[in-house]
């Protein structure tokens, strides 16, 4: 019997419209679970979205900021209200305070990690579907998955909706189990002083010594 492989797909910037629809309806007929890294602002225009997703019990969410801007250009006030606006909204919707960030564009540093005080959750594979808008490339991309990979799509990005299927059935094939971010992740993600990247890759940017002391 060939061996499982874990792999966590994760859809950025949503909840959005109909492209947001499609991917909940795909996953949840197919009862796999999925994380989705929240824009707070697209909340204010699709709460139902974000309604229907926690309703079926198969996503973890993640703080996705309010506006969308790199956090690398903000003060430690801004970083803050970005991720408090976008956690009532997801609570509201949801029940639960996203316990991670994706931060914008993956812009994150040491500096950043000591403000917002949660694991920040990156990507080890990118279907790049919002430089290339082509499904055929999104599946191209995907096909290099491995082992323990964090997946970055969008569920804003035409192209990952239309090519979803395909995707879940191509990994489907090549055995992979699908998870959420924390459940791929595990008990690691207890620590906060990381980036992670994958399941076998963290790099720790944050604040030893104060872990240390407490
Ligand atoms: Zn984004």
């Amino acid at each position: 019997m060939m061996s499982k492989k874990e792999i966590a797909l994760t859809f950025d910037d949503g909840p959005w419209g109909e492209t947001t629809s499609r991917i909940l309806d795909e996953l949840i007929a197919r009862k796999i679970p999925a994380t989705f890294m929240i824009w707070g602002e697209h909340v204010l225009q699709y709460p139902e979205l974000l309604e229907k997703a926690a309703k079926s019990g198969l996503f973890a969410f993640g703080n996705h900021t309010f506006h969308h801007l790199s956090l690398l250009d903000l003060t430690a006030e801004e970083i803050k209200e970005e991720l408090e606006l976008t956690d009532r909204l997801v609570k509201k919707y949801t029940g639960i305070v996203p316990a991670f960030v994706r931060p914008p564009f993956g812009d994150a540093d040491a500096e950043i990690l000591k403000i917002i005080h949660r694991p920040i959750i990156c990507w080890s594979l990118d279907t790049r579907s919002w430089e290339h808008h082509d499904a055929t490339l999104v599946l191209q991309e995907i096909q290099s998955a491995q082992d323990g990979d964090i997946v970055l799509m969008h569920d804003f990005q035409e192209a990952d909706a239309n090519a979803l299927p395909a995707v879940l059935d191509f990994l489907e094939a090549e055995n992979f189990v699908f998870k959420t971010v924390p459940d791929l992740l595990g008990e690691q993600l207890d620590d906060e002083a990381y980036i992670y990247y994958s399941q076998n890759r963290r790099d720790k940017v944050g604040f030893e010594n104060e872990k240390g002391k407490k």
